[in-house]
């Protein structure tokens, strides 16, 4: 395609990264989000270093280590306290680059510069004058529903979950974890003493509507004096997407639009941004851009769901195998993200 007009629905990670993609390679797309402030709320968000290396390739690199907090150990503890597995990040990712846990606030702002966005809420009759439709539109995908109404609705996956900044952590540099049964707290440094929390509860029901608090009373300290500092906490289902296809005719599907997992491999932003850089390449091979990014996705969501069955294992055992071979399944869970997308 020469010249291709591009509109992108969506103005979240996937949009905004496929924007500045598209203009590295000459191509200037029109953004519509349906949200007139959009930077607005929102709590933290963990990169592993592939997201970190794919802001770095798409030109954000210093900004994103500046605005962001460093993370170079891996913790994971019993709901007790006791070690289960202690892991550097490098360990994991070879150094491909930093791991950064950063206010979701500012990776929208660092994203968000240079780009107009129309606030606009997509409707199908939008999509007649483009050569080419890029639904980012998230979980709830409108682009979806219009082009793929054969596609499986978001299912949820029996956990919610409650996300919430805090002050009050002098811990730095650290990714922390308490396993309990059926329950985990994550705790995730921003530096300067903010911390970024993460608590969920398998279950079918909806949130339960009693203090979710009390769920997490037999965590030890610090999780008790974090959960007390909790305000403005971000509470919801936890849902599932996968499309085996994700081009139809001028239209292709990118971030949660097309693949949306239980965060526990924090892989979510990730392949957003990673569609963005695989998708400009391919414009003029949009079969191509699908093969390469289903395979990516599917993989990320064997080794999620791989994360959410060893939450049914009774405690004793989880532990067990997690002290033993759990560094070892960690590491293998990432390898194959350590190629480039
Ligand atoms: C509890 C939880 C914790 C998570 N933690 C992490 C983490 O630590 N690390 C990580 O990498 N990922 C994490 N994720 C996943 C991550 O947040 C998503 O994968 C990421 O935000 C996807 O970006 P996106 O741009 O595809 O979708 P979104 O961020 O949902 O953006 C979609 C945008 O499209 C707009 N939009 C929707 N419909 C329309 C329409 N009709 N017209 C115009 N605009 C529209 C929306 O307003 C929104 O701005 C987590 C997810 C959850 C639920």
């Amino acid at each position: 395609m020469t010249d291709p007009r591009v509109l992108i629905v969506g103005g979240g990670i996937a949009g905004l990264g496929a924007a500045h993609a598209l203009r590295a390679k000459g191509i200037r797309a029109d953004v519509f989000e349906r949200n007139p402030r959009p930077e607005a709320g929102g709590t933290g968000i963990y990169l592993p270093a592939n997201a970190v290396r794919a802001l770095t390739t798409l030109g954000f690199g210093a900004e994103i280590r500046a605005a962001g907090h460093e993370i170079r150990q891996i913790r994971m503890l019993d709901h007790r306290g006791r070690p289960l597995i202690e892991l550097p990040i490098d360990a994991v990712w070879g150094g491909i680059a930093p791991s950064v846990a950063v206010e979701h606030a500012e990776l929208r702002r660092i994203l968000r510069g240079g780009i107009d966005v129309l606030t606009k809420s997509f409707v199908s009759d939008d999509a007649a004058p483009y050569d080419l439709v890029v639904g980012a539109d998230g979980i709830r995908s409108a682009v979806r529903e219009w082009v793929f109404p054969d596609a499986a609705a978001p299912r949820p996956v029996g956990e919610v979950a409650w996300r919430f900044v805090t002050d009050g952590y002098p811990v730095e540099h650290l990714w922390c974890t308490w396993q309990g049964h059926g329950r985990t707290f994550l705790a995730v440094s921003l530096g300067a003493g903010r911390v970024y929390c993460y608590a969920d509860l398998t279950t079918a029901a909806a949130a339960p509507s009693a203090d979710w608090r009390t769920l997490f009373a037999e965590f030890p300290e610090p999780v008790q004096a974090l959960l007390a500092g909790a305000t403005d906490v971000h509470h919801g289902t936890i849902e599932e997407v996968f499309l085996d296809e994700v081009h139809r005719g001028k239209t292709v599907l990118i971030g949660d639009a097309a693949h949306a997992y239980s965060p526990n491999m924090a892989q979510g932003a990730a392949l957003a941004l990673e569609d963005a850089l695989v998708l400009a390449g391919t414009v003029d091979d949009l079969d191509g851009y699908a093969r390469r990014r289903v395979a990516r996705a599917r993989w990320v969501r064997g080794q999620t769901r791989r994360r959410d069955r060893a939450r049914h294992l009774p405690p004793l055992l989880r532990d067990t195998v997690l002290r033993t071979i759990g560094p070892r399944l960690f590491k293998a869970a990432f390898r194959p993200l350590l190629d480039p997308p």
